[in-house]
């Protein structure tokens, strides 16, 4: 079978190195030549993922195409899939997750639990719509990892917001920060992964570190499961979804967004889980039933980000002493260039305590080191 990946980086990576196992023949379409999945497929397309031109020659003799980002030329998946190739997630539910306000619309119509929001349009609907701060604004399409996302706590915050269509949504009182990866095969079996739980560096607004399965009360974790099933099944789709949730003050939950694709809240499902969600697409484009998410020991995942004011060569400071610990697991991506709060790599850690868990967590964080 010949499945295309479109985007390159270290989620198509991990997402080839799983399809190892497989028969199947891989092909990657990236604009970077050098990008973390070049050297892994059988097949490597320099080129860009939103072009339409590009995308449709790309898909065009494939059998299946999934995506490691949403940021692609859905018409031309339309396209494709109307002559015959498969698409993980579909293009319609690409579609719906890729522009945040259509994102946001889709769980009002759903009764999909979310805060409210409204639409603008640029900067100046924001003055006219003071009453809502504070809030979060969120460009509709073209945001991607804490990018494109701001907090506008008063009016004085209005001047710097980005002046194009966007979702500006009330501001949750976050108690938890928390994921799950949901995968649904063509006869809409679902498979659902324990929950994760962020913790959240608020200066990259990047993660700071992650475990799971995560502790949170049970009441609250029906609901997360409830709704992450709900919300996976009204996408309509097979494919492999990650759904982001916050727990608020009052333990009420709502969804922050959906990843329609693996995602790095399940990095540690390599080492942490019997099959993981990358395995888990695999079994879902090449029709295998789906497997076991159960945990095999609780698990962090600690990013390796570019350290401040270091930017060339990335130079891993510490990695010996890691590389001793019990059950840590480094991952890195390959890549050859370390610049200020890039993501380099990240380090699994499994224990079956979580205090030694969080323990362990901390020191990889001080220990290991991206530098110049
Ligand atoms: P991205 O797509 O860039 O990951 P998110 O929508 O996940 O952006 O937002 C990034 C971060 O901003 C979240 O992890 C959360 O900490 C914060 N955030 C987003 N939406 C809200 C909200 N409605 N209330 C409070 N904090 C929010």
């Amino acid at each position: 079978m010949k499945v295309g990946i479109l985007g390159g980086g270290q989620l198509g990576r991990m997402l080839l190195q799983a399809a190892a196992n497989y028969t199947v023949e891989t092909f990657v379409l990236e604009n970077d030549a050098n990008c973390p999945s070049a050297h892994l497929c059988h097949h490597f397309t320099k080129g860009d993922i939103t072009d339409f031109e590009t995308v449709y020659h790309f898909g065009k003799n494939l059998d299946a195409i999934t995506i490691e980002i949403e940021s692609v030329n859905v018409d031309a998946l339309d396209k494709l899939e109307k002559e015959g190739v498969k698409i993980y997630p579909t293009p319609a539910a690409i579609r719906i997750i890729k522009n945040k306000i259509i994102q946001k619309q889709f769980y009002k119509e759903h009764g999909i639990p979310s805060s409210d929001f409204i639409i603008t349009n640029n900067k100046e609907d924001l003055k006219t719509n003071t009453h809502l701060l504070p809030a979060v604004h969120k460009i509709g399409e073209g945001g991607y990892d804490g990018k494109g996302v701001q907090v506008i706590n008063s009016i004085s915050d209005i001047e710097k917001a980005f002046d194009a269509p966007s979702v500006l949504e009330q501001k949750v009182a976050i108690q938890k920060e928390i994921a799950l990866i949901v995968a649904i095969n063509e006869k809409g079996a679902t498979a659902i992964y324990p929950v994760s739980e962020m913790m959240v560096n608020p200066v990259l607004n990047l993660l700071d570190y992650q475990l799971s399965p995560a502790l949170i009360p049970e009441k609250a974790l029906w609901v997360v499961e409830a709704v992450a099933i709900k919300l996976v099944k009204a996408l309509n789709s097979p494919g492999l979804f990650a759904v982001e949730l916050f727990i608020d003050k009052n333990e009420e939950v709502w969804v922050n967004e959906t990843a329609p694709r693996v995602h790095n809240s399940g990095h540690h499902t390599i080492e942490a889980n019997h099959c993981s969600q990358y395995d888990m697409l695999w079994r879902i484009i090449l029709g295998y039933p789906l497997g076991n998410t159960s945990p095999i020991l609780p698990a962090a995942i600690i990013n390796i980000i570019g350290t401040d004011n270091y930017s060339g060569d990335a130079i891993y400071e510490g990695l010996e002493e890691v590389l001793q610990i019990d059950n840590a697991f480094v991952h890195l991506y390959g890549k050859k260039q370390t610049k200020p709060g890039r993501k380099m790599g990240h380090v699994t850690l499994l224990h079956n305590n979580y205090q030694d868990l969080t323990h362990k967590a901390n020191k990889v964080k001080n220990l290991l080191k991206v530098k110049s």
